[in-house]
C-alpha cells in the first residue's frame, strides 16, 4: 500500500469515541484525516485540534443522506485530492428490547448503519476505483453482528448487515486492489459518547448496576479481564492499513479483550 504519510482516510462518526481515536491515530502516522460527522461544530474541533487544514478538516455528512455522503467526499478530494482510506464508523445503539423497538427505532438503525455505511462505501469507492491506487475500507461493525445480547435487535441487525457488507464488498472491489474489512468492538464505555445517548445508563440498567461501573463490568467479563478503549480499535484499524495486513480482505477483527470468546 501507499505509505500512510502519503494517504487520505474519510473517517464517519469521527467527533466522538472510536472514530476520534481512529482520526487522531491515523493522522499521528502522517495521513491526513477527514473527520466526517452528523454534528459539523464537533467536527471542526475535533479536526482543530488533531492539526491545521493541511492535515485535517472536518465536515458535515448525515451518513443515511446520499447526497450529504457526496458533498462530504467532495470536500475531501478538494482539500487533499483524493481518498484512500474510509472508514464506516457512525453509528448509535438506541438499546430496546423487542417489544420496545418502534418502526421508527428500526429504521433510524437501518438508515444510519446498514444504509449508512453502504452509501459511504459505493461514493467512496467510486473515488478509489478511479485512483487505481487501491485502499481500504474498514466497517467499524459490532460483536454484535455474530452474538445475540440484550436489548439490541435492530442494532445488531444492522451489523451483522454491515458485516455482510464487507465480504460482499471485499469480493468486488479485490480485483481493484481495494481490501474491506472489519472490526469487531465490544464494550468501549470511556471516552465513547454512550452516556450522552442513553445507551450507557440503558446498558447499566439491563445489568443492574451504577453506569460509573459499567467500565468495570464489561472488563471483569472479557478473557483478559482488561476494559477496552477506544484507542484499542484505532490500533487494529491501523494495523489493517499496514503493508502488514496486505493480503488480508474480507476479515472481521474482534478487538474485545476476549469476550466473544468466552
Ligand atoms: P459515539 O457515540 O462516541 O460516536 C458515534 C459518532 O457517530 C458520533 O459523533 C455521532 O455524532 C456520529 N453519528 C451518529 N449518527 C450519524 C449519522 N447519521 N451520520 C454521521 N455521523 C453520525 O459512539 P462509539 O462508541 O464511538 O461508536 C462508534 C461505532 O462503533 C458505532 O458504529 C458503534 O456501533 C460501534 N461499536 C461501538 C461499541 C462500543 O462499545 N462503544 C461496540 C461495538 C461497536
Amino acid at each position: 500500500p501507499k505509505p500512510l504519510a502519503t494517504r487520505v482516510a474519510f473517517v464517519t462518526g469521527a467527533a466522538s469515541g472510536i472514530g476520534r481515536a481512529i482520526a487522531e491515530r491515523l493522522a499521528a502516522e502522517g495521513a491526513c484525516v477527514v473527520v466526517a460527522d452528523l454534528d459539523l461544530e464537533k467536527a471542526r474541533a475535533v479536526a482543530a485540534e488533531i492539526g491545521n487544514a493541511d492535515v485535517a478538516i472536518g465536515v458535515a455528512a448525515n451518513v443515511a443522506d446520499e447526497a450529504a455522503v457526496q458533498a462530504a467526499l467532495n470536500e475531501a478530494v478538494l482539500a487533499f485530492g483524493g481518498v484512500d482510506i474510509v472508514v464506516n464508523n457512525a453509528g448509535l445503539s438506541l438499546s430496546k428490547s423487542l417489544f420496545e423497538t418502534t418502526e421508527a427505532d428500526w429504521d433510524l438503525q437501518h438508515d444510519v448503519m446498514a444504509k449508512g455505511s453502504f452509501l459511504v462505501a459505493k461514493n467512496a469507492a467510486r473515488i478509489l476505483v478511479d485512483q487505481k491506487l487501491g485502499g481500504d475500507v474498514i466497517y467499524i461493525s459490532s460483536k454484535n453482528s455474530v452474538f445475540a445480547g440484550p436489548n439490541n435487535i435492530a442494532y445488531s441487525a444492522t451489523k451483522a448487515d454491515q458485516a455482510h457488507q464487507v465480504r460482499l464488498l471485499a469480493a468486488e472491489l479485490g480485483e481493484h486492489g481495494i481490501k474491506v474489512n472489519g472490526i469487531n468492538p465490544d464494550g468501549v464505555v470511556r471516552g465513547s459518547g454512550i452516556f450522552a445517548s442513553g445507551w450507557g445508563a440503558n446498558r447499566a440498567k439491563t445489568y443492574g448496576i451504577d453506569e460509573q461501573d459499567l467500565g468495570a463490568f464489561y472488563a471483569q467479563r472479557t478473557l483478559l479481564k482488561r476494559e477496552v478503549l477506544p484507542e484499542n480499535i484505532a490500533n487494529a484499524a491501523f494495523a489493517l492499513c499496514t503493508a502488514d495486513f496486505s493480503h488480508t480482505t474480507g476479515l472481521h477483527v474482534p478487538v474485545d479483550a476476549g469476550v466473544a470468546q468466552a
